[in-house]
């Protein structure tokens, strides 16, 4: 398989691709520089928009345009017509957090949490903003909330809070959106590598993001089993989707920051986007925010 940069274009910390089936784009974020980045494969159209703020993640709402987590809380935003449209911040009392991670459950609830800016451990929480534009909270005591997944039989949500190096599952009830019966499934034993952002395949099987790892890794959750390893040529593997019209290409977004002068000079696709195309699995498409 081969795993290729898609473009020329490198991102200080890259996160949260998300495939756009309408559109045919691939958007991801820079969460440092607060850019929401898109990519037509087709045309080969890159464009960028600028936010003003740190961008944890974004993706798709029902009827066009985007909803993102920033530092500061839920936004709609509107790319072509550079629009940013402010919901609320559920933790306006916590100048040291920004949102991280983030996606739409199988009911259209944009799920998103936080993590300390400073270094606080356990200060994060996991928020679910409703279609009625209300918020949630799903859990607290998070140290960097990441990745997230639901099961293809909506039963189940996948959750990394990264400094555990765990993935947690939790009973999921898509019409309530309540979780419950905390297990852990996959626990990841290298040192200094830990799981980031979080992709689910159509047999609903794990694809984890390896910070500091220079791979993704195909996790079955149901035996706790590792089935496949995917190489990178950078160690700083923050998380993958699924596109391309059958949702078969592979896209994984990586990182730069923290990286030292030595590392950067060894590692010169640094914050590129990848995508191993038709990579023999099949993504399940990315629900839109409802609301
Ligand atoms: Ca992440």
């Amino acid at each position: 398989m081969k795993c290729e940069p898609v473009l020329n274009h490198f991102s200080l910390l890259g996160e949260g691709p998300v495939w756009d089936r309408n559109m045919e784009r691939i958007i991801w974020v820079d969460i440092l520089r607060g850019n929401i980045n898109q990519f037509h494969p087709a045309s080969g159209t890159f464009q960028c928009f600028n936010v003003g703020q740190m961008i944890g993640a974004v993706t798709l709402r029902k009827g066009g345009g985007l909803v993102a987590a920033l530092q500061h809380g839920f936004a709609f935003i509107d790319i072509e017509k550079e629009w940013i449209g402010f919901i609320s911040d559920p933790e306006q009392h916590l100048p040291n957090n920004r949102f991280n991670d983030g996606k739409c459950d199988p009911e259209g609830r944009f799920w998103a949490g936080t993590m300390s800016v400073k270094g606080e451990e356990k200060a994060g929480s996991l928020y679910a903003l409703e279609p009625d534009h209300s918020i949630s909270l799903k859990v607290s005591g998070i140290g960097c909330s990441n990745g997230l997944a639901w099961s293809p039989d909506h039963a189940v949500l996948y959750y990394i809070d990264t400094p555990t190096k765990q993935v947690a599952a939790y009973d999921y009830d898509q019409s309530s959106g309540l979780i419950m019966n905390k297990r852990i499934v996959i626990e990841i034993k290298e040192e200094n590598v830990f799981p980031d952002g979080m992709a689910i395949d159509e047999e609903g099987m794990l694809w984890v993001a390896l910070w500091n790892g220079w791979r993704v890794e195909r996790w079955n959750p149901y035996t706790g089993k590792l089935l496949q390893q995917i190489s990178l040529p950078v160690s700083r593997v923050t998380s993958c989707t699924f596109g391309g019209e059958s949702l078969e290409d592979l896209y994984m977004t990586t990182a730069m920051q923290g990286l030292s002068p030595e590392e950067s000079v060894l590692q010169p696709l640094a914050g590129a986007l990848f995508v191993i195309r038709k990579c023999g699995h099949r993504g399940i498409p990315a629900v839109e925010f409802a609301g």
